[in-house]
């Protein structure tokens, strides 16, 4: 991936659907009774961010029509690319090697231009974030900081901030907390902010109790059809057939690179356990092609799909009656939430999988 070419990427993909709460949104926005600030809810992946940049960019824009935005205007412009300065996206991110601790609001903004980037490229599709991935204090801190200062070229700003459960425990900084927190409840009259949550019974209830929330509702089949036709889903569509791709996004186009990334977990998983019951010779070049993922996240979902496979293979053990291998596997759940803790502390993949193996092997 190259750098320097960032900010010339890929722009969002459009948004489908929705159509009667853009309209619904359309009307406050005219009325000037929509609400500073907004918690959009819904299943993951139908599209709660790209809705919420849309409505980003209905308010940013210079000759709103009366469907929404423009499109045309520069504000448009530079909102559909992704690049806009008053036009604020912030999502959990993985936080690099090399990033300070604490790093100030012109770095936050760095990172995530890069992020946005990366999630535009693929034509709007994207994984959901890992659990080491998360809206760091840092970065609550440089929204705080940015929602005080004057537009940059609009005549409002708007901060979308997605999965916005997953904003890092305010417990340790309660300084930061209550700066947020008296943004969301009031936030500078130039200054709209607007929460995505697929999980809104983890949000805080401080968060909550500061937002109007609005219920975003899956995709129809149609509507799916109608993301599939678009220019930039054409990668999508090279191997694998429309009506496959329909069935497996289930109204959440967004949901695919999760179903994706779920069935490569499940498939080293699966590797995994062969090597231990079928070719024990093999079990370091296994170790090291498995656990040669490159973060945290995929290797940590291979675990869990090996929990699972462990798991159905007890119950169907028990089901036939043969005590010794439901036991065994049993045994070697053990060994795999071990190796799930040893992940957390950040232990090479290679090392914490070949150890693993060589247990399995033992156990199974
Ligand atoms: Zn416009």
């Amino acid at each position: 991936m190259c750098h320097g070419h960032y900010l010339t990427a890929v722009p969002l993909t459009p948004l489908i659907g929705h159509t009667a709460l853009r309209a619904r949104l359309n009307e406050q926005v005219v009325r000037g009774t929509l609400a500073a600030s907004i918690l959009f809810t819904g299943p993951a992946g139908i599209g709660k961010q790209r809705l919420g940049l849309w409505l980003g960019q209905r308010l940013l824009c210079d000759s709103p029509t009366a469907d929404g935005p423009c499109g045309a205007c520069p504000q448009c412009k530079y909102a559909v690319d992704g690049v806009h300065p008053d036009l604020f996206w912030i999502f959990p991110r993985i936080k690099g090697k090399n990033e300070p601790s604490d790093p100030d609001v012109d770095q936050v903004r760095e990172y995530y231009a890069e992020a946005t980037a990366e999630r535009l490229a693929d034509g709007g599709i994207y994984p959901r974030p890992d659990g080491s991935a998360g809206i760091f204090l840092a970065v609550s801190k440089a929204v705080v900081q940015r929602a005080v200062l004057l537009p940059a070229m609009a005549r409002r700003k708007v901060i979308v901030v997605g999965d916005a459960e997953r904003m890092v425990s305010q417990a340790a900084s309660a300084e930061s907390a209550n700066a947020f927190l008296k943004l969301l409840e009031e936030p500078p009259s130039d200054t709209t902010i607007i929460l995505t949550s697929s999980e809104p019974g983890a949000l805080l209830p401080t968060i909550r109790s500061r937002v109007v929330a609005m219920r975003v509702r899956a995709l129809s089949e149609a509507e799916v059809r109608e993301f599939l036709a678009l220019p930039a889903t054409e990668a999508l569509r090279k191997d694998r057939s429309i009506p496959d791709l329909v069935r497996a996004m289930h109204g959440a186009p967004g949901s695919l690179g999760d179903a994706d990334a779920r069935a490569a977990a499940v498939q080293r998983a699966t590797a995994m356990l062969d090597a231990v019951t079928r070719d024990h010779d093999r079990l370091y070049r296994v170790a090291y092609v498995q656990g040669s993922a490159k973060s945290r996240g995929p290797f940590a979902d291979a675990l869990d799909a090996l929990s699972d496979l462990l798991h159905r293979r007890a119950r169907d053990a028990a089901d036939n009656g043969d005590a010794r291998m439901a036991a065994n596997c049993a045994r070697a759940m053990v060994h795999v939430e071990q190796a799930k803790r040893d992940a957390d502390r950040n232990a090479v993949p290679q090392l914490v999988t070949h150890a693993l193996l060589a247990k399995l092997a033992d156990t199974l």
